[in-house]
């Protein structure tokens, strides 16, 4: 009896704690931002990305306190968006803020509409509790998940420039894009609508896994891709530069990673003409790319303990080269499949 109350307790405390924890996570859908002088909410909503037609009201709703007479907003105080997706809701803006990839990077000039209609997924390997692979270098721990999430967000801030749809499905809202060699390790990454990481791999891939499946709904009928990207330590006596990886059963799979290989080997031809690229593109049934609905590119973009590798991936440059390369592969594919 006594242990029967004990337990009712127990169960009490455990959802009073559940209600908390979910209570936070609600509270990280949104962020913070001081309107501009003479910025009134269509104008804030905008350079925000969010179109006042889906988001004006939330945005009432959210700010009711603290809007004066004629729902104007004050200089100096502060308001909530509920801000959501790397997207640009309207395609008129030229430049947009995207507080994800960190002060230094959060707003962006938009250069053309080449990637417009077209969504991405962008997931960085590992994350939360796990770092992936770890590696060192001069007396720095490398975290595998740091430099592929560093890569990421160069990769989705270059998609949005396009004018693309990008959701950053692995996401850590304090670490933007870093132009430091040695990236901290950190554990607090999370998976798209603030979910906390599991430490298990299966259920850590799932996580992933319904989140795009999830988002992916509402495009059915759009070009979807999602790019998952890795820096392994698992072939670290192959001599190979980047693997690709494509679902043995999709033509449009093997034809993105096709792509992306090509355009990758043609960029270092041109600007290291005698160092030789080595990369492959091959068939593999990893559960990412078997379970997600959106045609898939698995990349390992080398071994963060190889020492050659650890240049391309510490150097900022490198890391933005990747980046920009992926890009430019990601539109050739776009192009394709429009013919
Ligand atoms: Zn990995």
């Amino acid at each position: 009896m006594k242990n029967t109350i004990l337990r009712i307790k127990y169960v009490w405390l455990l959802m009073l704690l559940l209600m908390f924890i979910a209570d936070l996570a609600k509270a990280q859908d949104y962020i913070k931002v001081t309107p501009e002088k003479g910025e009134g909410a269509f104008a804030l909503l905008r350079r925000y990305n969010l179109d006042p037609t889906d988001y004006f009201e939330a945005f009432i709703e959210l700010n009711k306190n603290k809007l004066g007479e004629d729902l104007s907003l004050k200089t100096g105080q502060t308001y909530l968006l509920p801000v959501k997706a790397e997207s640009t809701s309207s395609p008129d803006n030229e430049t947009g803020v995207f507080p994800i990839f960190g002060k230094d990077y959060e707003k962006i000039e938009f250069k053309d509409n080449s990637l417009q209609g077209a969504i991405f997924y962008i997931i960085s390997g590992h994350g939360g509790p796990d770092p992936g692979a770890i590696g060192k270098k001069s007396g720095h721990t490398l975290c595998e998940d740091e430099y592929a999430y560093d890569i990421a967000l160069r990769l989705a801030r270059n998609l949005l420039e396009h004018n693309a749809t990008v959701y950053l499905i692995t996401r850590d809202p304090n670490d933007g894009i870093r132009d430091e060699r040695y990236l901290k390790c950190d554990k607090d990454e999370n998976c798209w609508g603030d979910k906390n990481i599991p430490i298990n791999q299966t259920r850590r891939l799932r996580q992933r896994v319904d989140a795009i499946n999830a988002i992916s709904k509402k495009y059915e009928s759009s070009y979807q891709r999602s790019v998952e990207l890795h820096v392994d330590s698992r072939y670290e006596k192959q001599n190979v530069d980047i693997f690709f990886y494509y679902h043995p059963n999709s033509k449009k799979g093997k034809a993105l990673n096709e792509t992306l290989y090509k355009t990758i080997r043609e960029k270092y031809k041109e600007v290291q003409p005698n160092r030789g690229y080595k990369g492959s593109v091959s068939a593999r049934n990893l559960y990412m790319i078997r379970h997600a609905n959106p045609v898939s590119s698995y990349i390992e973009l080398g071994n963060i303990n190889h020492e050659r590798d650890q240049r391309r991936l510490l150097e900022v440059d490198n890391r933005q080269a990747i980046a920009n390369w992926l890009t430019l592969g990601l539109i050739i594919d776009y192009e394709n499949s429009r013919k």
